[in-house]
C-alpha cells in the first residue's frame, strides 16, 4: 500500500498531527525522530526536520529513500507576501524557489543554478484534491508562488524585493528545498503553509504569537487531503 511522508520544519508544526493518528510508532534515524503512523487506515510518516533548506532537505531524502514515501505533504507555517493572506490563512504552493540563491555575478537570474530550475512546479493532482477540501470546508484556498530562503524575513524591503523578483505570495525556509528532493525523485510532493506573519517589521511578535493556532490550521487541512488521496 503506498505510504504518505507529511513533513514540518518545527516541532509545532507536527503536534497537531500526531495527535491525531493511531499506532505510532517512533524511530531514530540521522539525529532526528520519524513517526510511523495509521491515518483512516492510512500508511503515514510524520517528521520535523528542523528549520531551513539543509535540515529539510535531509528529511524529505530520508522520508523517501528509508521509508518508502511514495508521495509527500508539507504542513507549516509562513509569512505572507500577498495582501490577499491574512493571519490564519492558507495558501498552497504552485510553485517554490529559492530567494537566497545567487550567482547573478555570471549573468544568471536570480534563485538559479546551471542545470536547475528558479521554479519547482508542485504536483497538479495534489494541488486538485486540495482544492476540493478546500471547497467542502468552504474556505478559498489561494495557489501561488512560494519563496524560500535560510532566512527570517522581517523587513519590509526585503519582502518587497522578493515579491517582486520571484512574483511570490509566500516565503518561508525549507518549501524549495523539499521541492528540490522529490522533483528529481519523481515523488509527487505538495506544500501548504498558514500565515503565521507578514514578512515585516512585526514579524518576529507575531510568529511567536500565531505559530501554534497556524500550525492546527495547516495540519487539519493536511489531514483532510490524506482520507482523498
Ligand atoms: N522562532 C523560531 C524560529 C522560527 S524560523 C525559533 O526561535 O526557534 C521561521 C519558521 O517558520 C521557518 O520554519 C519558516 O519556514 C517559517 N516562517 C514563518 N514566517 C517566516 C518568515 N517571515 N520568514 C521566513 N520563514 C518564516
Amino acid at each position: 500500500m503506498s505510504k504518505i511522508a507529511i513533513m514540518g520544519a518545527m516541532r509545532e508544526e507536527i503536534a497537531p498531527l500526531l495527535a491525531c493518528v493511531e499506532n505510532i510508532n517512533e524511530i531514530e534515524y540521522a539525529n532526528n525522530v520519524y513517526y510511523e503512523a495509521i491515518y483512516r487506515g492510512k500508511d503515514i510518516v510524520i517528521a520535523y526536520s528542523k528549520i531551513g533548506k539543509v535540515f529539510s532537505t535531509l528529511t524529505a531524502t530520508i522520508l523517501i529513500e528509508k521509508f518508502g514515501c511514495q508521495t509527500l505533504l508539507f504542513s507549516g507555517v509562513a509569512g505572507g507576501i500577498s495582501g490577499e493572506l491574512k493571519i490564519g490563512d492558507l495558501i498552497i504552493a504552485d510553485g517554490l524557489c529559492q530567494h537566497d540563491l545567487d550567482i547573478t555575478a555570471f549573468g544568471h537570474p536570480y534563485g538559479y543554478v546551471p542545470e536547475g530550475e528558479v521554479c519547482i512546479p508542485t504536483d497538479v493532482g495534489l494541488r486538485m484534491i486540495a482544492q476540493e477540501v478546500a471547497k467542502a470546508k468552504g474556505i478559498t484556498l489561494k495557489e501561488g508562488v512560494i519563496a524560500t530562503g535560510d532566512q527570517f524575513v522581517s523587513c519590509s524591503e526585503k519582502k518587497a524585493w522578493i515579491e517582486q523578483t520571484f512574483k511570490a505570495d509566500a516565503l518561508e525556509m525549507e518549501g524549495a528545498s523539499v521541492a528540490t528532493v522529490c522533483s528529481a525523485l519523481n515523488v509527487p510532493f505538495f506544500i501548504l503553509r498558514a500565515i503565521s506573519d507578514t514578512a515585516d517589521g512585526n514579524a518576529d511578535m507575531d510568529f511567536d504569537k500565531f505559530l501554534e493556532s497556524s500550525a492546527k490550521i495547516s495540519a487539519g487541512f493536511i489531514l483532510d487531503m490524506v482520507e482523498m488521496i
